[in-house]
């Protein structure tokens, strides 16, 4: 679609939201069935097929989670997709669905439902804008919902009151903030409890083996993507920032899924065959503003800046090495790069960086993000102290409309010029040895 028809495709979803719910999301379901269509038979030449795939892969999750609610959960992010995979649910979070709003330029709307409602204009827009939306009633009522307090206080809003107002089955997952094996074993226990729960809700037993099949798919989804990890010092594929962060999905709504196996095994090929170009390698950081124009525009198919990894990403694909698959999947949310003190944050980049041999990192300071927010400073000295030159980069993730275009493409402009400067000042360093 033309950026003038999704335009005006949002324009009538906006205004039929809020008239007539129910044809707003059959309009917007046909939408994105649409866009589903144009996917497969006009996959976007520019990118490797990897690309290709995730991007089916995610728009059917949504289209799922929109058609059949009745066998759809509403989940915060670090809530372990492999469970819900092994209960047959379609898994759907705030931060996608919010961004596929976006995407449909429907936001607005949403937005403005939410500050009627009276939630503060200051908390994070990817709740706000699914808070509008099921606010409207163009969100159906899932089967139930899932959320932890891992890793925003976002969460603690949202659900309780989406819990309440659709009257839902509702579990919660308590994560501790010591990262330690009580946490597992606590964070675990919980985990058994949500398999009895969802089978309740469900009416469907969950066998054993579905929950250690989905441990064991994300086991070998992470080995495939920490060995094409290895291979990105010298592997440069092409990509989009649409691209990046649709593996953010992958890693932990569709965590345990066949599709998150093939996905990690597609990226791998791309990896492979992807020759080293001469372009700046970056480490991001956090989620991707995948919407904001000056970042597409320097990052979307180059070839002299690549991003290279995404802690986000990586953490998702961390290695589940416990045996019991009920404390591998504790571990992954108690260790989560989230959790806890802010070094393990800090240790995670710098290990990325290294991997990857980034020229520098960039930290997008989402908008209403408190606990990356709060953490941004600290965050960027370590990592300078560690000799990677890094910019927090302020913006709006889910409303490209609250952050200024002009201001993001004069300080990521600099900042890649200075990337620039400093590995020819190397270059030329290594020369004169
Ligand atoms: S961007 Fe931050 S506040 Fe918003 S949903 Fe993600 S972790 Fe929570």
């Amino acid at each position: 679609m033309t950026m003038n028809l999704i335009n005006q495709f949002g324009r009538t979803v906006s205004s039929e939201s809020l008239k007539d719910p129910e044809k707003a999301r059959r309009l917007l379901l046909m939408g994105y069935r649409l866009q589903e269509k144009r996917l497969k038979f006009f996959p976007d030449k520019n990118l490797p097929d990897s690309a290709h795939y995730v991007a089916r892969i995610v728009m059917k999750n949504i289209i799922h989670a929109l058609a059949r609610p009745e066998n759809a959960a509403m989940v915060s992010i670090f809530v372990p997709g492999e469970l819900l995979t092994a209960a047959g649910l379609t898994p759907y979070s705030v931060e996608a669905l919010s961004c596929f709003l976006a995407g449909t330029k429907c936001e607005q709307a949403f937005l403005r439902k939410t500050e009627e409602e009276g939630f503060p204009e200051t908390m994070c827009s990817y709740h706000r804008v699914f808070l509008g939306a099921a606010l409207t009633g163009i969100l159906p009522k899932p089967k139930c919902t899932v959320y932890t307090n891992l890793a925003c206080d976002g969460n603690m809003m949202t659900f309780p009151y989406l819990k309440q107002t659709y009257e839902l089955p509702g579990f919660y997952i308590d994560v501790p903030y010591e990262k330690n094996q009580d946490s597992v074993r606590y964070v675990a226990g919980q985990l058994r409890e949500l398999k009895r729960f969802l089978e309740e809700v469900t009416g469907k037993k969950i066998p054993e083996e579905a929950v250690q099949k989905a441990v064991s798919n994300s086991r070998k989804a992470a080995v495939n993507y920490q060995r094409q990890l290895a291979l990105r010092k010298d592997h440069d594929p092409v990509s989009s920032m649409t691209n990046e962060l649709y593996a953010i999905f992958m890693c932990h709504l569709l965590a345990g899924s066949e599709a998150s196996v093939k996905y990690t095994e597609l990226l791998l090929e791309d990896v492979k065959k992807a020759p080293k170009g001469a372009g700046l390698h970056v480490l991001w950081m956090h989620i991707m503003p995948f919407l904001q124009e000056p970042v597409m525009e320097v990052f979307n198919y180059s070839d002299t800046i690549h991003i290279s990894a995404c802690d986000f990403v990586a953490d998702g694909f961390q290695m589940m090495d416990a045996s019991d698959p009920y404390e591998a999947m504790a571990a992954k949310m108690v260790n989560c790069i989230y959790n806890g003190a802010v070094d393990k944050r800090i240790e995670m980049a710098e290990r990325l960086a290294k991997i990857t041999n980034a020229d520098g990192g960039i930290l997008f300071a989402h908008w209403g993000c408190k606990g990356t927010i709060g953490a941004s400073g600290l965050i960027k000295s370590s990592l300078e102290a560690a000799g990677l030159p890094t910019m927090i980069l302020d913006g709006d993730g889910c409303n490209p409309a609250n952050t200024s275009d002009g201001q993001v493409s004069t300080r990521l402009q600099a900042f890649v010029e200075m990337l620039e400067e400093n590995r020819e000042g190397k270059s030329h360093d290594t020369l004169c040895l």
